[in-house]
């Protein structure tokens, strides 16, 4: 079993080889066994950041992979490609992969699936939109995404749920503590009965996690980690947070 808590920097379309030296740090601060720390960055820096890293205690994930493990994908990347670069885990169903190139939740279940079977962690976004929230909708659309983005075989060793609302990516605005709790609360519950070891399974929150709103967002119930954008791509920021967990 993984360790419970995770800190998983996602670096979206930034940084380049140079950048790769904020791993060292990254790697120099790791709080120990206790918690995992992941950093995604492009599906390009995968492999040098694996061979960077070494036997270095964080992991190495993609932000995206294709349902099929190879073919006439032109410009797509696999699952079994992001395993053969060293990554160990990836991101599925990220809110600009589905409001940027139309990944439906049953497109989401098939690249987890996939990311299942070569072998990766595939950390599963969810969230709603800010129009959905302000019309009552947000635990009927989370608990829709949940059922159709978790792929059977799914459990607590292989995926990681990460609620993201999408008005809070990016934007420096978070939901109240009162309201990640009720929409975590609802991940736990439905997991609960969903798949094995769903009481287990981690659940992280996202969207403007920072420095000084992290140590809260953690103590909340059923917050297990953060998938973070924009402050992973500084090394002391992300230090930060990740001693926060
Ligand atoms: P943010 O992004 O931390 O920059 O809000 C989070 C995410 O999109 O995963």
């Amino acid at each position: 079993m993984a360790p419970r808590k995770l800190a998983a920097g996602n670096w979206k379309m930034n940084g380049d080889l140079a950048a790769l030296e904020q791993v060292d740090a990254l790697c120099a601060a790791h709080p120990g066994p206790r918690c995992e720390v992941l950093i995604c960055p492009p599906a390009l820096l995968v492999h040098p950041m694996v061979s960077r890293i070494g036997a270095g205690p964080v992991a190495v994930g993609g932000q995206d992979c294709h349902a099929e493990m190879s073919g006439a994908h032109t410009g797509d990347i696999s699952a079994a490609q992001l395993k053969d670069a060293g990554a160990t885990h990836v991101i599925v169903g990220h809110s600009e992969r589905r409001a940027d190139h139309g990944e439906t939740d049953a497109d989401v279940a098939a690249k987890a699936a996939a990311a299942h079977q070569a072998g990766l962690v595939a950390i599963v976004c969810v969230g709603e939109t800010e129009a959905q929230r302000d019309a009552g909708q947000t635990l009927d659309v989370i608990a829709a995404q949940l059922a159709g983005s978790v792929p059977p075989g799914s459990d607590a060793a292989n995926t990681v749920i990460a609620y993201e609302p999408v008005w809070a990516i990016g934007t420096g605005r978070t939901p109240s503590n009162d309201q990640i709790a009720e929409v975590h609360a609802l991940l736990r519950e439905r997991l609960g009965g969903a798949v094995r070891d769903g009481a287990d399974m981690r659940l992280l929150y996202g969207g403007s996690v920072k420095p000084d709103n992290a140590a809260t967002i953690f103590a909340i119930a059923n917050v297990d980690g953060a998938l973070v954008g924009g402050a992973s791509l500084k090394a002391d920021d992300f230090g930060a947070i990740i001693a926060a967990l």
